[in-house]
């Protein structure tokens, strides 16, 4: 008989809540990942999320190997794979901590329920988030301003656990090879690994140069506490020991996947139903434009062209870029949404939708929809001396660099009528 310990959004064996939770209950505990069938369908076989996961999956199996036991690499539908396991080796517990995903609460249900009829204990752990679900809330309904929720967050924050694991609970007969990603049918990616940055001089100065896409003085966690390589504990110990400012950031995390949480319909309606039905242009060859970054305006397409190497961009620029395809191009949220879910690294669904939906207008933002951003004044107060906009765009200014696709000034007229048309009718 096995116990089973299923890592999902947690690639990390330090200050890993269900995993303690159970070593500290059952014995023989095997861990787990299982490449969920149902996500990768959905993906290129070039997908570099996919190879940042093999990659952290290595490093995860050898810390198992060091400890005398092993990960467990497996592949199919969860449940299907789960079923398989148990009659093999008869499961006696499955552990895992929660993922708050729309598709993640069905999957854990169906499971829950197989368990349930099987006698399993199935037991999930809130691990991935300070605060989940409605542990933040305002007489009992969600907060859907930022700046109220993170006021609680903070009064409510308390003593931080830390949750070490009792090796000795772990399996240690059952053993397995890593299966190559191409058994798993993608190709592998290089350099997938941004380099984390959480020395003092980046957290002290980080409130001066975030902003600044040409510095190199953000923390890069993104992808890391997106498949939980890095415990949020810990970070938020070390954020309110030293940035405030970052911690703010942090927080904007669990804000947006509380609203995902209560609001999951927000995946792809505005969350303010009066925007609902906006009338978008929809631009094909604008939308081409703006994927490939030959819009004419340098700081968008710099920001785009970051974002289709490395799967990465500036948050300072994508506000710019989503900013620019919704008010100067008029083309709908959800179509940049969807090709920032498919290219980013960091990919969340609460926070990219969110962040959309902040830029649109139509979500969280106290303000009206009425913030355009200019994007030449964002260069010129962001990138002044064209630093950040001359690494991605080699060509600017020069006679192939293509010119602007639309007038700033007439765009803001139209999109700003346009909102204000809808929501007089
Ligand atoms: P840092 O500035 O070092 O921040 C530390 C961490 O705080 C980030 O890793 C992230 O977990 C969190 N954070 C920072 N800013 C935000 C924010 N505005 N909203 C939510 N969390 C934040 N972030 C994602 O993690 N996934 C996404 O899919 C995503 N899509 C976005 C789409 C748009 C249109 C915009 C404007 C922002 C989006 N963001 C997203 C937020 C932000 O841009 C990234 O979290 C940040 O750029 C990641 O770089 P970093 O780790 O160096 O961030």
């Amino acid at each position: 008989m096995i116990s089973v310990f299923w890592h999902r959004r947690d690639l990390r064996i330090d200050d890993n809540h269900g995993l303690a939770k159970i070593a500290e209950k059952y014995t023989n505990v095997l861990p787990i990942f299982i490449f969920d069938t149902t996500i990768l369908e959905e993906l290129e076989a070039d997908d570099k999320r996919v190879s940042f996961i093999y990659l952290s999956l290595k490093k995860l199996k050898k810390k198992y190997q060091a400890l005398g036991s092993d990960l467990f690499v497996l592949k199919g539908k969860p449940l299907d794979v789960l079923k398989q396991l148990n009659k093999n080796h008869s499961i006696q517990a499955i552990y895992t901590n929660r993922d708050y995903e729309p598709y993640a609460i069905s999957r854990d249900r169906e499971v829950a329920q197989w368990a349930s009829e099987y006698e399993i204990d199935f037991q999930t752990f809130k691990d991935h988030v300070m605060f989940e679900k409605d542990e933040i809330n305002v007489d009992g309904r969600p907060y859907k301003v930022y700046t109220p929720y993170s006021k609680k967050w903070k009064a409510e924050l308390g003593i931080i656990p830390e949750y070490n694991l009792n090796a000795e609970a772990l399996n240690f007969e059952l053993k397995q090879s890593l299966p190559s990603l191409e058994s798993v049918g993608f190709r592998e990616v290089l350099g997938v690994a941004p380099k984390v940055q959480l020395d003092d001089a980046t957290l002290y100065n980080y409130a001066e140069n975030r902003n600044l896409p040409a510095k190199a003085a953000t923390s890069n966690l993104g992808v890391y506490l997106r498949f939980g390589n890095t415990s949020i504990r810990k970070m938020v110990k070390l954020a309110k020991a030293k940035s405030e400012v970052f911690l703010n950031e942090l927080i904007w995390r669990e804000f947006f996947m509380t609203i995902m949480w209560f609001y999951p319909e927000s995946a792809t309606h505005e969350l303010k139903t009066q925007y609902r039905g906006i009338p978008w242009e929809n631009n094909e060859d604008y939308f081409d434009a703006w994927r490939q970054g030959k819009t004419g305006f340098p700081i968008v397409d710099a920001g785009m062209r970051q974002l289709n190497e490395t799967g990465m961009m500036h948050n300072r620029v994508r506000m710019i870029t989503a900013s620019f395809l919704v008010k100067d191009l008029c083309i709908d949220w959800r179509w940049g949404e969807a090709y920032f879910a498919k290219k980013l690294m960091d990919f969340e669904l609460s926070s990219n939708v969110g962040n959309w939906q902040w830029a649109a207008g139509t979500g969280t933002d106290a303000a009206p929809y009425f913030r355009v951003f200019n994007p030449t004044s964002q260069q010129e107060k962001f990138d002044p001396k064209f630093e950040y906009i001359k690494k991605w765009v080699p060509e600017f200014n020069t006679a192939s660099y293509p010119s602007s696709i639309v007038n700033h000034k007439e765009a803001r007229e139209k999109i700003l009528a346009l909102y204000k048309t809808h929501l007089n009718t």
